[in-house]
């Protein structure tokens, strides 16, 4: 027997498990990998990544999520907790070993006395007890649409899709270098120079490249803007990728002393080295056409790829409608919902909203009710914007970003001060809410 049953064992629940776990709550978490797969995941790891091997940035002084990851660190994050245990080197980002990282998670979680990590595929809600929905963006179907019969609507979706991945002797050192923009953090990417004939012939070649097509009924379906496979951002325009991913501004290139006209980067991708990913080159190219277009780049002309890009299309329901200020569904209160099928969007995100969900839980075990955490820290406007904040007919997934927390009033302030303002306010604001967070009792 136990008090919560956890369905999806990905970066949300996991992380709930922990949560719950730790405060005394005995947890069931049925994980379907093992025997089944989603079209993106690899492995049978918990919390396994299926792309980027990016938490984003660290830095909790002038940026978003690296305020939401200090917040989780101080409620004792294990999605947290690994990632720095197993962090690679990326500048002032949070970039970690994929195996290293999802390889303790699982360790952790099924070494807990108060978790029974069951692998099995949920077909259906269950009819009664705590339950937490954790199954992400790809929900398998039967569940999707049990789903669906109690929300009364299809399961919104957009499209996501994911960067390939290159073996690091493959690439050509003496055309790449090694350096971060602006010379900030240290020399963690490779970078991969383009004059402007050669971006100009990239870009051709990416808009005739043969892509993927879409399904009829996913004809409709939206991108994540944060997310745009960079064959559509080609098509908006020649220079569009050149002011995103392709970007050569503030790198010197040590061959010529100048920026080079375009560059595509690389981001370490496993602790020792030996993987790389580009950064931004989520891509629906067939899987030929990757490896014949971006072995045009220089430096990567023998690339070998040990993963190719993809697109899939990710769930979530109409959450600012359909939970409670407790991530509760208001149809079936025993049901909480966490993670990305509630509309909040990345690794960190996820992680987030699946360690609310616990204290939520945990709280009401003990028939209390935790408050939210205020709407001026990070998870409060996480939260806040999912279960009431957007607008329920435009909902579309976000990342944690000032512009959810309450505006700052007052004189005009510089907009580089502004960032330390909302962190500094953050902080004075969970420090607040702790005391009540740490009150469940174990
Ligand atoms: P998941 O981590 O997907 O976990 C859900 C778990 O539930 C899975 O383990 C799955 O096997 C299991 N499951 C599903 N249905 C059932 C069932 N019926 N019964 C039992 N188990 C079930 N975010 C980023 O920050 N960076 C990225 O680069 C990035 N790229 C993405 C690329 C793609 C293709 C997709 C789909 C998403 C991407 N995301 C990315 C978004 C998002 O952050 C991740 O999907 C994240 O893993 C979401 O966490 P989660 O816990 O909600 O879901």
């Amino acid at each position: 027997t136990y008090q919560v049953h956890i369905i999806g064992g990905g970066l949300a629940g996991s992380e709930a498990a922990w949560q719950l776990a730790n405060m005394g709550v005995s947890v069931r978490l049925s994980e379907m990998r093992g025997l089944d797969m989603t079209p993106a995941h690899d492995t049978d790891f918990l919390a396994e990544l299926v792309c980027s091997n990016s938490f984003r940035s660290d830095d909790a002084e002038n940026n978003a999520v690296g305020l939401l990851h200090q917040e989780m660190r101080t409620l004792g994050s294990l999605i947290m907790a690994c990632a720095d245990e197993h962090r690679v080197p990326a500048g002032s980002a949070l970039a970690v070993d994929r195996e290293g990282f999802a390889g303790a998670v699982t360790g952790r979680i099924t070494g807990h006395p108060n978790i029974d990590v069951v692998r099995e595929r949920i077909d259906e809600l269950p009819a009664a007890g705590q339950t937490i929905i954790a199954t992400g963006p790809l929900t398998a179907p039967g569940l999707a649409q049990a789903i669906a019969r109690v929300t009364g609507s299809d399961a919104l979706a957009f499209f996501d899709a994911i960067a390939p991945i290159i073996h690091r002797d493959s690439i050509d050192m003496d055309v790449c270098w090694m350096a971060a923009r602006w010379d900030k953090g240290g020399k963690d990417y490779i970078n991969c120079p383009m004059n402007k004939e050669q971006y100009e012939a990239f870009v051709a070649a990416l808009n005739e490249g043969e892509k993927t097509e879409f399904k009829e009924w996913e004809k409709d379906t939206p991108y994540f803007e944060g997310c745009m496979p960079i064959e559509v951002m080609a098509s908006r325009g020649v220079e569009t990728l050149r002011y995103g991913p392709m970007k050569g501004v503030g790198l010197d290139d040590p061959r010529t002393g100048r920026w080079p006209h375009a560059c595509v980067q690389l981001r370490q991708d496993n602790a020792l080295g030996t993987l790389w990913n580009m950064v931004g080159f989520q891509t629906k190219l067939k899987h030929g056409e990757q490896v014949r277009i971006f072995r045009t780049i220089p430096g990567l002309e023998n690339a070998e790829f040990a993963r190719l890009g993809g697109i899939h299309r990710n769930s979530f329901i109409r959450s600012p409608e359909l939970l409670d200020g407790q991530l509760r569904l208001k149809a079936l209160p025993h049901v909480r919902f966490a993670g990305q099928i509630t509309g909040c969007e990345g690794y960190v995100e996820s992680a987030a909203i699946g360690l609310l969900a616990a204290r939520f839980a945990a709280a009401e075990t003990k028939e209390r009710e935790l408050p939210a955490p205020p709407p001026e820290t990070a998870l409060g406007a996480l939260l806040g914007h999912i279960t009431g904040g957007a607008n329920a007919e435009t909902y579309q997934p976000m990342n944690i970003n000032f512009g959810l927390m309450p505006p700052i009033t007052g004189p005009k302030t510089k907009k580089a001060d502004r960032k330390r303002i909302y962190t500094d306010r953050a902080r004075d604001a969970l420090k607040g809410w702790l005391p009540e967070a740490e009150a469940v009792p174990a």
